[in-house]
């Protein structure tokens, strides 16, 4: 039986009538740039993630750049972040004409190394972007601690992570600014592109709406040069019918990846991914690293089960990097070795016990 490695029309059916009622809405009102729909779900998102403000906005990687470029980050300066993410996180940086610093990172989580970033520290250094890879907070407070000892400001890249936690508090509320982004597949996604911003500094914020909308406090008058950027109507309804789910959506994803954790501890050549206990982790991909990568698989496709590499290659070591100037490779020996490494198997809201058993048996049948 194929097992896709993310199942997106569970949660239609379960809540068809829902979005049905949602789009049928605002075809109704024929109103489909801004408006109310727009302000409840930034108002529902920041009121989930514990912040002042919500700013929605076109896609992850704009709400990247929106945060740098509303904070004043640009030419000449350096930004420290990982580079075992998505290539949007090392875009943002470059479109505002900064400069990314890559640190190493932790071996289990994947996410940026803390004890690393201080070396990494210069006169140029402004921010540091820690990403929740996979959906677990970097370790904030140590991340926090070394900003404020140099005088840095720190954002989230919260992509992957809406709704995990660290102590106590939710990402998106754990540094100046974060992002996330609403693309089909991330854990509260829409029918398209979506993204917000969430911060507690309303300066921040307004520079953001402002550089998301030309730059236009008033219609037709331009006060800075901004861009466009902007969720859509009908992308804002979809969300909020999906957001009172989502803790349920992901505690069904840590149910599976606990299942997961299990049935792989008795399998020394299986890397299963650790969960810092500062808080819970919502598991946009259950990723397992082995040197039989290659094996495990082609054995999963033949099974006809949904897998990715997460990541083929560290960002460092991208040939776009090369067109910055002065660029020199850093070597990150943690980082690269886990490229090619690190699979993504099924573990979706929704996935059954029986699927899951069928992709572990595919997996242990390779060692
Ligand atoms: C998905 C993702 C982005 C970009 O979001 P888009 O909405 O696709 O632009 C940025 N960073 C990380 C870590 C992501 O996973």
């Amino acid at each position: 039986m194929a097992i896709p490695l993310l199942d997106l029309t569970l949660q239609y059916h379960e809540h068809k009538s829902e979005f049905d009622t949602a789009i049928a809405d605002i075809f109704e009102r024929s109103s489909f740039i801004g408006g109310a729909p727009v302000k409840q779900l930034e108002d529902e998102i920041a009121a989930y993630c514990g912040t002042k403000y919500c700013v929605s906005c076109g896609n992850g990687t704009d709400a990247l750049f929106l945060i740098m470029y509303a904070a004043g980050i640009g030419r000449g300066d350096e930004v420290i972040t990982t580079p075992w993410t998505f290539f949007a996180t090392v875009e943002a940086i470059q479109h505002v004409g900064a400069t990314p610093v890559f640190v190493d990172i932790e071996p289990g989580t994947y996410n940026i190394d803390a004890e690393k970033i201080e070396a990494a520290i210069t006169p140029k250094t402004r921010a540091i972007l820690p990403v929740h890879i996979f959906g677990q907070c970097a370790d904030m407070d140590a991340i926090n601690a070394i900003a404020e000892k140099h005088g840095l400001l720190v954002f989230e890249d919260a992509c992957q992570a809406i709704g995990a936690t660290y102590k106590g508090k939710r990402a998106g509320s754990l540094a100046k600014a974060a992002a996330f982004s609403f693309f089909p597949s991330k854990n509260l996604g829409c029918a398209g592109d979506g993204g917000c911003i969430t911060t507690d500094d309303a300066e921040l914020a307004e520079a953001a709406r402002l550089f998301a909308k030309h730059g236009s406090p008033v219609k037709y008058h331009h006060t800075v040069f901004g861009g466009n950027s902007r969720l859509d109507t009908l992308q804002a309804a979809i969300l909020s019918v999906k957001l009172p789910y989502l803790d349920e959506f992901n505690g069904q994803r840590h149910d599976a990846a606990k299942y997961y954790d299990a049935a792989f501890a008795d399998a020394p050549e299986i890397e299963t991914p650790v969960e810092r206990d500062f808080g819970q982790m919502v598991y946009h991909l259950y990723v397992i690293k082995s040197d039989k990568c290659e094996a495990i698989q082609a054995a999963l496709k033949a099974a006809g089960i949904g897998n990715a590499v997460y990541y083929p290659m560290s960002l460092h070591l991208q040939e776009a990097l090369t067109l910055l100037p002065g660029w020199q490779t850093p070597s990150l020996p943690v980082s690269e070795g886990c490229d090619n490494k690190c699979l993504g198997i099924p573990c979706f809201p929704g996935i059954t016990k029986e699927q899951q058993d069928e992709v572990i048996a595919t997996v242990l049948s390779v060692l």
